[in-house]
């Protein structure tokens, strides 16, 4: 049956597509209806898959009963295989399936809870304690269950169609690794616009609409999806009319972008002979293939903290270092910008939460993320500091703090950096001279940039954060989403004030949140000022066709006017006009 969802539209282009269902959670399940005729396969189904995990409970049994082996092991594969056994779990199973016609993972998962809540009642703490034993038993099963999916799965990877991910939410980390897969595309159920998701989906170009509220528990392994990653819109099971509508645009949109291409070897200038400098934003080192590809300026962003994601240790100096240099290579003569970590609020590293003692900040966004982490473990950051040091002397490298609001940050960061090239030159490394700039970020910072215009060799401006923090929104929290505006009036005085300030002094200023690649709003920042711009690669050669369009000193004149509005509506109208 056909049918269509919403959401929020973060990275265009069509996907058509099979879904692939992944949980981060094993227990979030899909719950679909089954047919009265399938009833039957179905609870043979769940049969197979106990009697398989009984049978892996025995293996684990016999490695048990091995010389050596943990006294724990026996003990706790026979507390499972009784709980495989128990009918209770068992047989409500059954019921659900025969009087629900529901699948065997969602009724797996339902009795589960049924049983779970009763534990809690008991007052002896080691019987509440056993819960958790059912929890895992019925992950084992469920594992079983979904053993037939993976295997979809990495069929499809490898085949030519395109492989859609539909998740109830996805971290940064799950994404960034969607890099080496061939996916067609994503949709989330959570997740806003800006989230490092979201920017993840751009930067490898792919469609992606998130916040979709009810894709994952409506959607099942393998259907036929089309992702519209420009209107936000998903159409499950679709007939032959719409599909044969999309494929159509989705060419349309392809040869769109391949005449784009031809603009690779022009020169950003506006029509009125003003240079645009247009750099990229990469995550890995592997995305300088794309900056060069599309002609980048330089490389204007390196998230670095995604080099600390998906892994159990820390990267040392010298892991660090030849990835920075392998960008600063790749990129021959032209400026890298390397921004130190900016871990925290929704990037997340398992081994510095580890370090941290797990301990979960009460308002992540607002806690010990970027600069104030690094300030709180100098010895981490000092490792960081020394590997983009040493990186430097094969190339141009330039350093971005994150994150800053603090004058006395500044400081101490400028100090860690001294400390790090002092290091480096005890230990007779080599060291360029790398420029030093810091993120615009924060409204404070916006608000008294004295110190960053007296202490800092360049600006960057990052929207995403800066309107987050600014509005009072969290960028990931897709209920607020609608309020998370670009173009509030408070945001565009921001950016507007800390551009003229930074070329009253003749400091370079760029924008490198998602504004900057956000073709509709390249008018508006070339009108305020903005002389370079960073984003993933996938978006320059739009920017640029922008840029080529303009008049820079006209859109100064209608920019000035629009930044006196104060009424949303109006400051839409007027960009309109631009
Ligand atoms: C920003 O906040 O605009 C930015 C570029 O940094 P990030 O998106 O990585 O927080
Ligand atoms: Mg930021």
């Amino acid at each position: 049956m056909t049918f269509s969802l919403h959401g929020q539209a973060v990275s265009p282009g069509i996907a058509i597509g099979r879904a692939h269902l992944v949980s981060n959670a094993i227990l979030e399940v899909a719950h679909y209806q089954l047919r009265e005729r399938d009833i039957i396969t179905e609870l043979a189904r769940f049969d197979k898959a106990v009697t398989t995990a009984g049978a892996e409970l025995d293996a684990l049994r016999s490695e048990a009963s091995v010389p050596g082996a943990p006294a724990e092991l026996s003990a706790f594969v026979d507390v499972h295989a009784m709980i495989l056994a128990d009918p209770t779990l068992s047989e409500g199973v059954r019921e659900l399936i025969r009087e629900r016609r529901c699948n065997a993972e969602w009724a797996l998962v339902q009795q589960m809870q049924l049983v779970v809540d009763q534990f809690d009642e008991f007052e002896d703490a080691y019987l509440r304690e056993r819960k958790q034993d059912i929890v895992q038993v019925v992950e084992r099963v469920l594992k079983v269950l979904q053993g037939k999916a993976r295997k979809i799965a990495r069929r499809k990877a490898s085949a030519d169609d395109d492989l859609i991910v539909v998740a109830n939410d996805l971290s940064p980390a799950d994404t960034i690794q969607f890099k080496n897969l061939k996916i067609g595309g994503f949709v989330t159920d959570l997740g806003g616009s800006t989230s490092h998701t979201a920017i993840v989906a751009r930067s490898l170009a792919i469609p992606a609409v998130v916040g979709m509220q009810h894709a994952r528990p409506l959607i099942q392994d393998d259907d036929l999806l089309i992702v519209d990653g420009t209107r936000g819109a998903l159409i499950v099971d679709p007939d032959l009319g719409v599909l044969q509508e999309y494929r159509l645009r989705k060419a349309e949109l392809e040869l769109e972008r391949s005449k784009l291409r031809r603009l690779i070897g022009a020169r950003a200038q506006s029509l009125d002979g003003e240079d645009v400098e247009l750099h990229a934003n990469i995550e890995l080192p592997q995305d300088t293939e794309r900056a060069r590809e599309v002609g980048a300026d330089g490389v204007g962003l390196f998230r670095t903290e995604f080099l600390f994601m998906n892994r159990d240790d820390l990267p040392d100096e010298d892991e660090q270092f030849e990835a920075y240099r392998a960008v600063v290579k790749a990129m021959g003569d032209k400026p890298v910008t390397i921004r130190t970590l900016d871990i925290g609020a929704d990037k997340d590293a398992r081994a510095l939460r580890k370090r941290a003692g797990n301990r979960l900040s009460p308002n992540p966004a607002l806690g010990l993320r970027a600069i104030r982490f690094c300030l709180a473990e100098p010895q981490l950051f000092l490792v960081q500091l020394r590997a983009i040091l040493r990186a430097s002397h094969y190339g141009k490298v330039r350093l971005l703090i994150p994150m800053l609001a603090h004058a006395q940050e500044i400081e101490q960061t400028l100090s860690l950096i001294e400390l790090a090239r002092l290091q480096l030159c005890d230990a007779r490394q080599k060291v360029s001279r790398v420029e030093i700039g810091g993120m615009i970020e924060i409204p404070a910072a916006a608000l008294s940039l004295g110190p960053f215009l007296r202490k800092l060799d360049f600006l960057s401006i990052g929207t995403n954060d800066l309107i987050q923090y600014t509005l009072a929104i969290d960028r990931t929290d897709d209920a607020v989403a609608h309020l998370y505006d670009p173009l509030h009036p408070a945001v565009l005085k921001l950016m507007a004030q800390t551009i003229q300030s930074a070329q009253r002094v003749l400091m370079p200023v760029a924008v490198c949140g998602e504004m900057a690649g956000d073709p509709r709003l390249t008018r508006l920042l070339l009108g305020m000022g903005l002389r370079q711009f960073s984003m993933h690669p996938a978006q320059l050669l739009e920017v640029k066709q922008q840029v080529m369009m303009a008049d820079t000193a006209q859109l100064g004149l209608r920019v000035a006017k629009l930044l006196k509005l104060d009424e949303p509506d109006k400051i839409a109208e007027q960009l309109e006009k631009l």
